[in-house]
């Protein structure tokens, strides 16, 4: 059994259910995002995602629209009943995130900063640490420790792929993980198809694969119009595409 984290009254990771996280990559606008919550949620969705701080591989790429997206979640989170996990980098917007943001997601890119694992190590705050890229999976469960160390014990990880030699999809998503964290901890785990393959019509099969091994849900990117969107487009579902991935998921219950 994975031990339960508690992210509000109703909403728990770990429990025995499958969760399904969605939102777009990063949050462009407050209609961008009221356009993606509004049907995200008539779907069911309760947790929402959305970067607002992106850690791009190219410097000169859309970089995220900041703290001003600390405002669009506090109307999203007025106006709809769900919850939001969002990415922060920099140990010194941990204390302000406190107020916005139900899940601290750290990212792949800084999987071993040790000291944003320790500051947000210092909070309660909910918090998914993410795989990096080139981490095995010790590494990744004593990145965690840093933040369980600090009394922090409200930690979920995500399987988000490993970069090996194969260029077919973004990153290689190690299903095997599920099984292994479920044997060597009890964190509960939340798989990425989007970021581990990088390719929209991967992400059914992977989502599939992720809820027959027991892993406790994934976390899927989103956007009203992929084409368009301003980072990982090609990763993104529709909504259409969402739709389908729900059924696809639910037929495994
Ligand atoms: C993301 O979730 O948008 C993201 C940047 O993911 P990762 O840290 O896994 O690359
Ligand atoms: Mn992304």
């Amino acid at each position: 059994m994975s031990r339960i984290v508690k992210i509000n009254k109703e909403l728990k990771i770990g429990d025995g259910g499958f969760i399904t996280i969605a939102g777009p990559c990063s949050i462009e606008n407050l209609d961008h995002m009221i356009e993606t919550v509004e049907f995200l949620s008539k779907q069911g969705i309760k947790l929402i995602r959305g970067g607002i701080f992106k850690p791009r591989t190219d410097p000169d790429s859309f970089q995220g629209i900041g703290e001003e997206g600390f405002k669009i979640f506090k109307q999203i989170k007025a106006d709809y009943a769900v919850s939001i996990i969002s990415e922060i980098m920099d140990p010194r917007d941990v204390e302000e995130a406190m107020d916005y943001i139900d899940i601290i997601q750290i990212g792949a890119r800084n999987m071993q900063n040790y000291s944003l694992l320790k500051e947000i190590g210092r909070t309660n705050k909910p918090v998914m640490l993410k795989r990096g890229m080139s981490a095995t999976i010790n590494e990744w469960i004593n990145a965690a420790r840093y933040i369980e160390k600090e009394g922090n014990p409200n930690i979920i990880l995500c399987e988000r792929g490993i970069r090996t030699f194969e260029t077919y999809t973004r990153n290689i998503l190690d299903l095997m993980s599920i099984p292994i964290i479920k044997n060597e901890t009890d964190y509960p785990i939340i798989i990425d198809p989007s970021h581990g393959t990088g390719r929209r019509e991967l992400i059914i099969p992977a989502s599939k694969a992720a809820k027959i091994l027991d892993a406790d849900g994934i976390m899927v990117e989103v956007h009203p119009n992929p084409e368009k969107a301003l980072s990982d487009g090609e990763q993104s579902l529709d909504f259409k595409e969402f739709q389908e991935l729900n059924k696809e998921i639910n037929k495994l219950d």
